[in-house]
């Protein structure tokens, strides 16, 4: 499941040296493009689909694109990640939108000190 970058959102972080998405990508995959300034993954066939970039994008420029064998091509997952929690909106082919929210390890941590 590659990651899409929206080209209206991204901003290429707007000239950073390192963009956000380049940054975290344990496979170094992210890059700029040069003759558009804006962010992509430079090999879909190495990527692994840990969806690091895809929560990492500060514009929310980022969507994972589901794989034909799990949805139609328009299937596609997207994050909002909040203080305690990543929200991931699932939008499949017929447009139907499903939300699951999953707690983060620092959400965890914060109520076991309560
Ligand atoms: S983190 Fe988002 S805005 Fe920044 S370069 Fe990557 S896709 Fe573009
Ligand atoms: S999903 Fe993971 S491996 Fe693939 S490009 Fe994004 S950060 Fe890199």
């Amino acid at each position: 499941m590659p990651p899409y970058v929206i080209p209206d959102k991204c901003d290429g972080c707007q000239g950073e040296q390192e963009p956000l998405c380049e940054l975290v990508c344990p496979g170094n995959l992210m890059v700029i493009q040069e003759h558009t300034g804006k962010a992509v993954c430079r090999d879909v066939g190495d990527c692994w689909d840990c969806m690091t970039c895809t929560k990492s994008c500060p514009r929310q420029a980022i969507q994972t694109r589901i794989q034909y064998q799990l949805a139609f091509v328009p299937g596609k997952l997207v994050p909002v990640v909040g203080p305690h929690s990543v929200t991931w909106t699932l939008i499949d082919c017929h447009g139907h939108v499903e939300r699951f929210i999953m707690r983060t390890l620092a959400g965890d941590e914060e109520e076991e000190e309560m």
